[in-house]
């Protein structure tokens, strides 16, 4: 069933990750594995994915805030592959606070996982990909990308900067048979968002329930949360020949967020 294209989804133990990871191991890829998380679940996780879609699913644990780490895994990946054909950087973490109050290393930390770590993917994976004259690079942004809100400095900036970057990497790849996208998602019931519900609450004084209707799918005209699998689809999509002409864009999937 393998394709024998190979996929390496960053921050795929969790949340949308994970369900591109599913999504593109049930079309025939090879994957490899990668974010924190208990060692026996991922073992589970991985094994499971292999043994069901008859794919290779490889996990490497690199810190996504450490360039030198990112580098060895894309080394070992290319050593035992060839090369990557599929990059979703898609690792994020999140810290809601007003800017007086947020920590510096909370600020460096969400710089370091949500951008500066998808132009050190990029930088080490793009020499293969130029090489064998195909590649899909994916892009995990946000609307955050393209809107801000309240208390989120860090994550915002730093999707907007994701914004900037897969266009211009998107510029320098275009006639080499790569293409470089960005998936904007409103929000989508993972533990990402779950986590944030208390600290939206404390620093906007609401109950949880308020921020969950009042805040969140406030946001989103459809007034649902967008699910994991609508966005791993849209990746599938990105990823397919059929999207070989859809380079450089920042695409929202965000229930109408970003008309507004
Ligand atoms: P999640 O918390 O479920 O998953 C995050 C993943 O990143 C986990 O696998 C975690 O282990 C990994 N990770 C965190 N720090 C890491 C590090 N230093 N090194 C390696 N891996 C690390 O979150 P999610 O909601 O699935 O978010 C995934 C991406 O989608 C993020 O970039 C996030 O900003 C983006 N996003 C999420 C939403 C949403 O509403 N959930 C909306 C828009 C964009």
């Amino acid at each position: 069933m393998s394709t024998n294209k190979v996929a390496l989804i960053t921050g795929s133990t969790s949340g949308i990750g994970l369900g591109i990871a599913k999504n593109f191991a049930s079309k025939g890829m090879n994957i490899i594995l990668n974010g924190f998380g208990d060692t026996a679940a991922i073992e589970e996780i991985r094994a499971k994915m292999a043994k069901e879609n008859g794919v290779e699913v490889r996990y490497n644990g690199a810190d996504m805030s450490k360039a030198d780490e990112i580098s060895a895994m894309i080394q070992s990946i290319e050593s035992e592959f060839g090369a990557i054909d599929i990059l979703v950087n898609n690792a994020g973490i999140q810290h809601v606070s007003p800017i007086e109050d947020f920590p510096i290393e909370k600020w460096n930390a969400i710089l370091a996982i949500n951008l500066s770590s998808s132009f050190h993917t990029i930088h080490s994976a793009l020499p293969k990909m130029k090489e064998k004259g195909w590649g899909r690079i994916i892009n995990i942004a946000s609307a955050h990308a393209l809107v801000a809100s309240p208390f989120k400095s860090a994550y915002v900036a730093a999707k907007h900067g994701i914004a900037g970057l897969t266009k211009t990497a998107a510029l320098e790849t275009a006639a080499l048979g790569i293409t470089i996208n960005a998936i904007c998602p409103g929000y989508v019931w993972t533990p990402l968002v779950e986590k944030q519900i208390p600290d939206t609450a404390k620093a906007r004084g609401i109950t949880e329930e308020q921020v969950i209707n009042d805040v969140l799918l406030h946001s989103q005209p459809t007034k649902k949360f967008v699910t994991i699998e609508q966005v791993a689809a849209l990746a599938s999509f990105i990823a397919s020949e059929d999207a070989a002409s859809i380079t450089g864009a920042i695409i929202p999937i965000d229930g109408g967020w970003t008309a507004q």
